[in-house]
């Protein structure tokens, strides 16, 4: 889940920003976290299909993370009603599972969080409903592959500013936009830690130096066209403000003395 972002509350309050250094057995809770995340996404992936509501994704998620002896991080964070996002086609996050009935050619980014020995694990992948448009299946691979270009910043002795500037310019470059008003961040002992992991660089704004330890859940969200966003009246569900298709990739990531380790993996 992305954190709304608070440039800000940052630059008034924050000057100092904390980030909580993992020791190595807790990434490998994480670790656990992280598998019961991605096991759960890989999940979904094999029951999405024409017909399926975003309800029964919801219902199926949750027996499945409690099934690993783990707890849905989303269910009640800041009031949230259900247990995944599911944001469809112009939905770009935080969009609240219910009775919608998914139709061939849909887009669905899924949201899953996992907490177990209290840790947590956040990932997100944008799955197809069968057969997609060629427009959908690309902007599907760009915003995929600039999750692969961020993660490979996540280096020791780089900066935030380096992900989030690998992520933008590969985004443009191929023009689409990156969304700006909801960021990645860290992540363990709570869902959002610092620092923040914007998609998109503002030269002015604090920098980050990264060092082994640190967790981040780095996720572009990529709008087709403008990346301007609405809340809708649910309180919840971000929309494209030009109700274009969105997408979305999420990994959890540790910064190791080795490079990136992605913990969200089956
Ligand atoms: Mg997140």
């Amino acid at each position: 889940m992305s954190s709304r972002q608070s440039r800000h509350a940052w630059r008034r309050f924050r000057p100092q920003v904390r980030v909580p250094i993992k020791s190595r057995e807790e990434l490998d809770i994480m670790r656990l976290a992280g598998r019961i995340v991605a096991l759960t996404l890989r999940r979904l992936s094999e029951v999405i299909r024409p017909g399926v509501t975003t309800a029964e994704l919801d219902r199926e998620a949750e027996d499945f993370i409690r099934s690993h002896s783990a707890v849905p991080s989303f269910k009640g964070l800041y009031g949230f009603p259900a247990s995944i996002c599911t944001s469809v086609n112009e939905e770009v996050v935080h969009g609240i599972p219910g009775p919608r009935r998914l139709v061939e050619g849909d887009i669905v980014s899924v949201d899953v969080g996992a907490l177990i020995g209290g840790f947590h694990g956040d990932g997100a992948a944008t799955l197809p409903v069968g057969e997609i448009s060629d427009s959908a299946r690309r902007l599907i691979q760009v915003t995929r592959e600039a999750l692969d270009r961020g993660i490979a910043k996540a280096r020791s002795g780089n900066t935030v500013k380096d992900i989030s500037g690998a992520v933008q310019s590969f985004v443009e470059a191929n023009g689409f936009s990156v969304v700006r008003a909801y960021a990645g961040h860290g992540i363990g002992r709570k869902m959002h830690e610092d620092p923040q992991v914007p998609n998109f660089v503002v030269e002015a704004d604090p920098d980050v130096t990264l060092v082994p330890g640190m967790t981040l859940a780095i996720e572009p969200m990529v709008n087709a066209g403008t990346w301007e966003v609405l809340v809708m009246p649910d309180g919840w569900t971000v929309v494209t403000a030009d109700s274009s298709l969105s997408c979305h990739f999420e990994h959890t990531v540790a910064v190791t003395q080795n490079g990136p380790e992605i913990l969200t993996l089956p």
